[in-house]
């Protein structure tokens, strides 16, 4: 290990690892420092999204989602089955594999790109120097600059400490051994619709308790609205304006169950579950990554204070990812982590933040660019509205997933296309066009003008765009066009 390094990297995620590769391949000499290890004690690169994040809970989903299809609805295809059931070791062995694989593929990026990996646990000191602890071993090595991409951990609730037997956090959520008879999930946030509906899927009964009245605050309303029914209709149990009060193991016959004491519009309640999911949040992994003596300024939340490049508060020294402001997302983070990397090369690098999009991969999927529309009436802008329900699209019929609609918003006069919500089949992969489309100033008639091909989900964001300007062909138009 060498002492010195143009860039040193504390965190290796999403964020932190893309960093180090983008600054290695820009001919910088780069290290990576990452505390992360399996449960076997060997180090393991890719941080939160690959190890306990966005990849085991995505493995899972489709997994469960296969399941649940070839219980209900091969049969509609005219597809006979008998006695499908569940091997979830398997499915299990599937997403560890996965897992596996993919974070020695980013070993062998390190290797290829020459990024040297060191293994143990960073702190920022003075003088641009990291120190690096390795079990007893404490050692530090010198850099130009130092990108700092610690991550973000789950929140802990003191009415229902985790003990990872049976209050878990999302980590524990993807790896129980057996399915949960009754599964009590708190906050119907991203990670509790996921996880809720992975666990639904595999036989569990889940209820959902979320402290906010409002559902999926984050979204467009009427995707919210009409989420939160098909949700329910699914048979996840969400109660909304349900406050955790205390929780408790007790003894039931030979087991033991969660007893929870919540509070909602009719006073005090109680539940009883196999297994509780704690799923309110994630705060930024800012403490112990710095030196008392290091003038690093963190903001109201505890994030390390960035500016729009993500320099903070001391030159040459970067943070990116979940550990600064922004949407905690791994998409996010590595467009910081690039941006970072082509700026201490002395490059032109920017995030569009404007632009980032954002998926909840339940079924059907929601996902989302821009503003949505209680945003643009809160600003008092003027803008116009293009709807295309999946009912009307040959594809979603085919596939058999016809619930939800794209929804495209563009500005009143200029036509500029300002957000687009898709609730609906492959709304992740549809939502990069949006992205694409808006990157490049596109208005509704732009995407109205394009030709995509039949049939296609595409379509239906084509039809969205028609619709805008009044002009969609397999739906009513609600104003026809003078
Ligand atoms: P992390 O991925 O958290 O990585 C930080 C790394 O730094 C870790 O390896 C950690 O061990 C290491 N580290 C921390 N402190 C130190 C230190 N002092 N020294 C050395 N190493 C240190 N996002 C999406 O975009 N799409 C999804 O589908 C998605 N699904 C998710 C599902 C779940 C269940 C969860 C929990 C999260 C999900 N996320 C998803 C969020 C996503 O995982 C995070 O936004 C992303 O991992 C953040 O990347 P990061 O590099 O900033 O941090
Ligand atoms: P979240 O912020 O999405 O949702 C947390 C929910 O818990 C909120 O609705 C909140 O009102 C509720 N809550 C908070 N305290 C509560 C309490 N005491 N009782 C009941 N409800 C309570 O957070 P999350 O679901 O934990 O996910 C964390 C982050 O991880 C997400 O914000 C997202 O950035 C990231 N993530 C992304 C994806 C994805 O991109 N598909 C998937 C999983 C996680």
């Amino acid at each position: 290990m060498s002492d010195k390094y143009d860039v040193v990297v504390i965190g290796a995620g999403p964020a932190g690892y893309v960093a180090a590769i983008r600054c290695a391949q820009l001919g910088l000499t780069t290290a990576c420092v990452d505390d992360w290890v399996d449960e076997q004690g060997k180090p393991r690169l890719g941080g939160t999204c690959l190890n306990v994040g966005c990849i085991p809970s995505k493995s899972l989903l489709e997994s469960s989602e296969l399941y649940a299809r070839c219980q209900h609805e091969l049969g509609e295809h005219g597809i006979k089955t008998q006695d499908v059931s569940l091997d979830l070791a398997a499915m299990m062995a599937r997403k560890n594999k996965i897992i596996s694989d993919l974070t020695l593929g980013i070993a062998a990026l390190f290797k290829s790109n020459q990024v040297s990996w060191i293994k143990g646990r960073g702190r920022l000191l003075a003088e641009k120097r990291v120190e690096i602890t390795a079990g007893k071993k404490v050692t530090s090595v010198e850099a130009d600059n130092i990108i700092i991409a610690t991550g973000s951990s789950s929140i802990d609730i003191t009415a229902a400490p985790v003990d990872d037997e049976f209050i878990v956090d999302s980590t524990g959520a993807l790896c129980f051994s057996e399915v949960p008879k009754r599964l009590g999930v708190i906050g119907a946030g991203v990670i509790g619709l996921e996880l809720g509906s992975v666990w639904k899927r595999l036989g569990a009964e889940v209820v959902v308790l979320e402290a906010q009245d409002a559902f999926l605050p984050i979204t467009d309303e009427q995707i919210a609205r009409d989420s939160l029914k098909e949700f329910k209709k699914q048979g996840l149990d969400i109660r909304l304006n349900a406050r955790l009060m205390q929780s408790n193991i007790k003894a039931k016959g030979k087991n033991k169950v969660v007893e929870v004491h919540y509070q909602d519009d009719k006073g005090d309640q109680k539940e009883t579950f196999d297994k509780l999911i704690i799923a309110v949040g994630r705060h930024p992994n800012s403490d112990n990554v710095f030196d008392e003596e290091v003038d690093l300024l963190l903001d109201e939340r505890f994030c390390i204070h960035v500016n729009e490049q993500c320099e903070t508060s001391l030159p040459g020294v970067y943070a990116i990812g979940d550990v600064v402001r922004g949407p905690m997302l791994a998409h996010k983070g590595s467009e910081e982590g690039i941006m970072v990397a082509e700026r201490i090369a002395g490059n032109h690098g920017e995030v569009n933040y404007d632009l980032i999009p954002s998926v909840i991969y339940t079924h059907p999927e929601i996902a989302w660019v821009g503003k949505n529309e209680q945003h643009l009436k809160t600003i008092g802008e003027n803008y116009k509205a293009g709807i295309f329900p999946f009912a009307a699209s040959g594809r979603a019929r085919a596939l058999g997933t016809t619930t939800g609609f794209v929804k495209i918003l563009s500005h009143a006069e200029t036509d500029r296309i300002l957000g687009v919500h898709v609730f609906g089949p492959q709304a992740s992969e549809l939502i990069a066009q949006a992205v694409v489309a808006m990157e490049m100033g596109a208005s509704a008639e732009d995407v109205g003008l394009t030709t995509f091909a039949h049939p296609t989900l595409s379509e239906s964001f084509h039809e969205a765009a028609l619709a805008v300007n009044g002009n969609a062909i397999h739906v009513a138009n609600k104003r026809s066009k003078k």
